[in-house]
């Protein structure tokens, strides 16, 4: 069992003033694999004023130091790549190849992209042509609470961590309980690469506790939180108080409209982004609404697909998916999934239990709900485990009315070869995030939601300047 409990404050490993652990357990065998402290006010107070004392001189360090190190950071972070996959799969149950590919992978191409947005990002610059003497300055935001959760692990942190060094901001990082491994190689990357002391802090524990004491700290200027719409609701009180700047980033209910001229792919290809981290992803597309006429032909593929769909161990190599991160998330998942046959939804695949052979760890069976109705709990809540639900629909108009019909509005999809189509519909839903094809959003392009998905946007400019307050000054002269 890995001993963890040490936490990362100005430039240093120290032990904490807290005496409570948080076992880490994984969710592929259910056993303690490591042993974390649960910071208590104390260890917030101490991170936050180091970060604090670190402002005033790294705020005005130079763009060219920033990338530097960010440059330095990044072929670290590369050198310790296969642990940081490892960590991911042992704390979360990300299989290997996808723990390595993606998630890892997407940490290390945030790092790449903020240092090339860095680069050309312009921190001083005039009004306009027509106002030369009306200079704009792009200032860090201060010391920030960075928060995250734990089914992207590496990609949440890197789309905080960068971002804040690149503008200039000090930070406070608490990982998620459930997943802190992978953050933990982070800090001691951020160790070797010697930033200044305090720009970087990494203290751990649970959101009632450590998150609560981190987001109503007077010294905290911003909060950058990653999770449940519960828990960015609480923040945001937390915020209000002294009109902290926040930026929230929660949960998702997208839907994937299926047109009857969608490629030959499409319906399977939904399915998997349905189900890869085993449904654990924000911007799953987990409503899909298939057009009536081909709607009997999408059930029957579907079901083949899903039957036939691997869940295993994440330790081993392969396109499987591996369990669900917690007990607690297992019999959530268990209970809706129940909900959706009592409340009359037809099981195409699936269904509650374990996969066969898979009596120990938290699996789930990828299921398929058919004949879904939009009012349903299946579709309105959102479920985080490989579970699918159909919904029919006749019109153009249908399909954007049920898309729109949810209080979230992360990620959306359309499956169409019809281009003026296409963008009719990209227009009208009210999501962040329009996915078309297959085509995927770019790593940069602006990430958030709409609605109770969130405030603001990670990723590329966007995410950099999320970072950033304004200052307009009057009467410049160079
Ligand atoms: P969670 O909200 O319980 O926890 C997320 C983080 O917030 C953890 O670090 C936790 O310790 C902390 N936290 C919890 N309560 C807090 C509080 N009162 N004050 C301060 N910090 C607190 O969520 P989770 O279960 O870890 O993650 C799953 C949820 O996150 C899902 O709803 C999912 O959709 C959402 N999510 C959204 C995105 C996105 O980018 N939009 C990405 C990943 C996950």
């Amino acid at each position: 069992m890995l001993d963890k409990k040490n936490f990362y404050i100005n430039g240093a490993w120290v032990k904490p003033n807290s005496a409570e652990e948080i076992k880490v357990i994984d969710p592929a065998t259910e056993e303690n694999c490591a042993v974390i402290s649960l910071g208590n006010k104390v260890d917030v107070d101490l991170a936050v004023s180091a970060a604090k004392d670190a402002y005033e001189s790294w705020a005005f360090s130079s763009k060219e130091e920033r990338i530097l190190l960010l440059e330095k950071l990044y072929e670290n972070y590369k050198k310790r790549w296969a642990d940081i996959a490892e960590a991911i799969t042992l704390e979360m149950g990300a299989p290997k190849d996808f723990a390595t590919k993606l998630q890892a992978g997407t940490g290390a191409s945030h790092i790449k992209s903020f240092i090339r947005y860095l680069k050309n990002f312009e921190f001083e610059k005039p009004l306009g042509e027509h106002a030369p003497n009306q200079r704009l300055i792009y200032e860090p935001k201060g010391v920030c609470a960075l928060i995250t959760p734990w089914n992207w692990p590496m990609n949440q942190v890197c789309l905080k961590v960068m971002p804040a060094i690149a503008s200039g901001c000090t930070m406070v990082l608490k990982p998620s309980e459930l997943a802190p491994l992978s953050s933990i190689i982070l800090a001691e990357i951020i160790d070797e690469v010697k930033f200044p002391k305090g720009v970087f802090n990494l203290v751990n524990g649970d959101g009632a506790t450590t998150g609560d004491a981190l987001t109503s700290h007077p010294d905290i200027n911003m909060i950058s939180f990653t999770g449940s719409t519960r828990a960015g609701a609480l923040i945001s009180q937390n915020a209000a108080k002294d009109f902290k700047r926040v930026s929230l980033e929660l949960g998702g209910k997208g839907a994937n409209i299926i047109f009857k001229d969608a490629d030959s792919e499409a319906i399977e290809r939904g399915a998997l982004r349905c189900f890869r981290n085993s449904g654990q992803s924000c911007n799953a597309p987990t409503r899909m609404l298939v057009e009536k006429s081909m709607y009997d032909e999408a059930i029957e593929r579907l079901k083949k697909y899903t039957e036939t769909f691997e869940v295993g161990d994440p330790k081993k190599e392969g396109e499987h998916i591996g369990p669900v991160i917690s007990e607690t998330q297992y019999n959530k998942i268990q209970t809706l999934i129940q909900k959706g046959i009592d409340e009359g939804a037809k099981l195409v695949a699936g269904g509650t239990g374990k996969p066969d052979g898979l009596d120990k760890g938290y699996f789930v069976k990828p299921t398929v709900f058919a004949d879904v109705n939009n009012d349903m709990e299946v579709a309105r809540t959102e479920i985080f485990g490989p579970v699918l639900s159909v919904i029919p629909f006749e019109t153009e108009e249908d399909a954007i009315k049920i898309a729109n019909d949810t209080a979230y509005g992360l990620t959306n999809y359309i499956q169409t070869q019809d281009s003026k189509k296409v963008q009719r519909v990209a227009r009208k839903l009210r999501s962040g995030m329009v996915d078309v094809n297959g085509a995927g959003i770019a790593v940069d392009a602006p990430f958030g939601g709409f609605k109770h998905s969130g405030i603001g946007r990670e990723a590329g400019e966007h995410g950099l300047e999320e970072f950033l307050e304004v200052k307009a000054v009057g009467g410049w002269s160079n």
